[in-house]
């Protein structure tokens, strides 16, 4: 009774997700970072919408290694700060544009219509086999289901960071109502200064594991304090799924990227 309960409960919050125009989970089983619903069962405890979980050939998140140094046109942000509904999905902490004012970012000739942020802790991406202690993924998603994430690395340094702050401040008081957290938020200075990104061809990292995001992962951390990054790891820890093979793709360095 409990088990069908939580499932209808996770059906439920998928729904208003939709409705609120983020980028929803997949419909499907309930899932987690442990044990009998931990990554490695995520394809067999839901066949039908989680198989490529297990037998996807382009799956994130990777072990970044030696990226082929290429000059790629620079990531063009065009983030306008605005209201944010700070929300908890069970799984992360999110934030999602209420306001009308419209964020892209513009990636080659595509112009990808900024979702939400939500964060995993510790990252997801390896950099040369090692975890950054937070990584935040910037979700943008066109009317087409195109998908495009930023990855953003935070490593702990001497002072706190005022930008993130406001989001910060959220962390642990947030509910599962985007409306109920109401902050202001510059999107474009949660990012670091200098825009030089690994990309490759990846997936989501979470259940149903679609395949066809394009990653953009910036090589620059922000820097948090160490209070700020233990604010984000008593909210969730341990919320990221292990690296996955490579396979035949390749992973660029944008050699050309400015601040
Ligand atoms: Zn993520």
């Amino acid at each position: 009774m409990l088990k069908k309960f939580r499932i209808a409960a996770v059906a439920l919050s998928s729904v208003a997700l939709i409705a609120a125009g983020t980028v929803a989970f997949a419909s499907g089983a309930s899932w987690s970072y442990t044990g009998a619903t931990g990554p490695s069962h995520w394809a067999t405890i839901d066949p039908t919408n989680y198989a490529v979980c297990a037998d996807g050939t382009a799956q994130s998140p990777i072990n970044i290694n030696k990226p082929k140094p290429t000059p790629l046109a620079n990531l063009k942000f065009d983030y306008v700060a605005g209201e944010a509904g700070i929300f908890n999905n069970g799984h992360t902490v999110e934030a999602e544009p209420l306001g009308t004012e419209k964020s892209t970012v513009t990636i080659g000739s595509t112009v990808y219509p900024f979702a939400q942020f939500h964060f995993h802790a510790p990252s997801e991406h390896e950099m040369n086999g090692l975890h950054y202690p937070v990584e935040v993924h910037f979700v943008h998603k066109t009317a087409e289901g195109k998908i495009a994430v930023v990855g953003v690395f935070i490593k702990a340094g001497a002072t706190a960071n005022a930008d993130w702050a406001p989001f910060i401040a959220k962390l642990n008081t947030a509910t599962a109502d985007p409306e109920a957290t109401k902050i202001e938020l510059d999107w474009a200075n949660l990012l670091p200064a200098n825009k030089q990104t690994v990309r490759y061809d990846g997936s989501l990292t979470t259940p149903g594991c679609a395949e066809g995001v394009k990653w953009n992962v910036f090589t620059h951390p922000v820097v948090l304090s160490q209070a700020q990054i233990n604010a984000f790891l008593e909210a969730y820890s341990g919320n990221n799924r292990p690296v996955q093979p490579l396979h035949s793709r390749k992973v660029l360095l944008d050699s050309t990227a400015t601040k």
